[in-house]
């Protein structure tokens, strides 16, 4: 399939760069020679970008929309864990972790994001399950990298099911689409043992680490408690923060910290929403250098609405801060899977990047530019103008409708499954409590 995208406004944030042009599409690449029978696609008076990157995502939560509350208010950061999260993950079986990954992936594709970094927890079935969550993301016809939370919170045993299932996955993936890293839940939840051999094992296998970092006050606690220095330096200390590792959130963090991450070369993923609803404070994230990126947390799959929260949540105390800012954070997550991928032009509309774009319209009411890009993302686009989006050359949703996955009938699955995991968690099956 080689399409012409005829009559578009194509516009690439990476490049600041927004010009009136035909795109072609060749061999799943942006540009190439298109054949004579090339399909062409109407997209005049439409939008042409990159698709967008969610750089933290949790996809095993989207079955838990509208589950009922726990028993009382959490009253903090970690009893939102226990009450909520850490009993979600341990009721998941293998067909609630496939359906979750499903339509989280689906949902992500609508709304205009073409590349997802997830985070994996399902204690009661770590084996096998990240080939769940990436079949999932291949069906749905998604970029994926995913990971499996290490954690200690079961035992070192459930730790070690966790290196091991990372590794499995890591040798023998070989879907075209999706990669591994080497996951881990938090340093509050690692001990020195099982930090040593997740770290060892993903540095023998060449994969970088994705890890929870400071999202909470606790997580600076426990490691000044157990460890005596802040969670940053014990993580440098162990090898597990260098170039190319991944952390989510960085909110409590000092400058010391700070300049230890931006020096190290790891990217941060950003989650201004998530880190509203769980009221674990704001991020510095305009101090923690160029690799910062945007994720959700789990909250959805819609970038566009991660951004806007992202730049309203810095003018709430920074006026000095522009649009361009939080339209760099959103272009930053193609950085990252460009990294791990081995494909540095992707996120950009030139020619030879990987063809994962999106098309929107937003019947333009004011003049776009590259001069006013950021403003119009910020306050004009939203998922609701994602018309068509395209991955690795491939058509998966076009007029709004998923090309590859009925949406209705998922749903259907979904709203019998979801009650069903609901119930295991309200009768306690699965695993037991944690062990903190
Ligand atoms: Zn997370």
């Amino acid at each position: 399939m080689s399409p012409v995208l005829h009559g578009g406004l194509l516009a690439d944030p990476a490049r600041e760069l927004v010009i009136q042009a035909d795109l072609g599409i060749s061999g799943g690449r942006i540009g190439g020679v298109p054949s004579d029978d090339a399909e062409k696609v109407d997209v005049s008076g439409c939008v042409v970008m990159p698709g967008n990157v969610c750089a933290h995502h949790h996809l095993y939560s989207s079955l838990a929309r509208g589950m009922p509350g726990p028993s009382r208010a959490p009253r903090n950061f970690v009893e939102i864990l226990e009450l909520i999260w850490w009993r979600l993950d341990r009721a998941l079986d293998a067909e609630s972790i496939r359906l979750s990954a499903l339509l989280g992936a689906v949902e992500a594709a609508c709304a205009g994001t073409t590349s997802i970094t997830d985070h994996h927890a399902s204690p009661s079935v770590i084996d096998g399950s990240l080939d769940l969550v990436a079949d999932a993301v291949q069906e749905a016809g998604l970029r994926a990298v995913v990971c499996y939370e290490v954690t200690d919170r079961h035992g070192e045993e459930g730790g070690r099911a966790g290196i091991a299932e990372n590794a499995r996955f890591l040798r023998t993936n070989q879907r075209p689409l999706v990669r591994g890293m080497a996951g881990a839940h938090a340093s509050f939840t690692i001990g020195p043992a099982t930090l040593d051999a997740l770290v060892g094992a993903a540095r023998d296998l060449g994969a970088p680490l994705h890890i929870h970092l400071a999202e909470d006050g606790c997580d600076q606690q426990d490691s000044l408690e157990r460890y005596g220095e802040r969670v940053v330096h014990r993580l440098i200390r162990a090898g597990a923060l260098g170039e190319g590792d991944l952390v989510a959130h960085g909110v409590h963090l000092d400058d010391s910290e700070i300049d230890g991450l931006v020096t190290s070369g790891a990217w941060v993923a950003h989650n201004p929403r998530s880190n509203m609803n769980n009221g674990v404070g704001g991020a510095r994230a305009s101090d923690m250098g160029e690799r910062v990126a945007l994720g959700t947390d789990g909250l959805d799959g819609d970038m566009f609405a991660e951004a806007r929260a992202c730049y309203l949540k810095r003018r709430e105390s920074d006026l000095n801060a522009g649009p361009e800012w939080a339209q760099r954070l959103l272009s930053t997550g193609a950085g990252l899977v460009a990294s791990v991928f081995g494909e540095p032009a992707l996120g950009s509309l030139e020619a030879g990047a990987p063809a994962d774009l999106i098309v929107l319209d937003p019947h333009l009411p004011t003049p776009l530019s590259d001069a006013n890009m950021a403003g119009h993302l910020l306050f004009g686009m939203n998922a609701s103008h994602v018309r068509d989006v395209m991955v690795a050359g491939r058509w998966i949703v076009r007029d709004r409708r998923h090309l590859l996955i009925d949406e209705a009938s998922l749903a259907a699955r979904c709203r019998v499954a979801a009650p069903e995991l609901w119930g295991r968690i309200a009768d306690g099956s699965g695993l037991g409590a944690p062990k903190l």
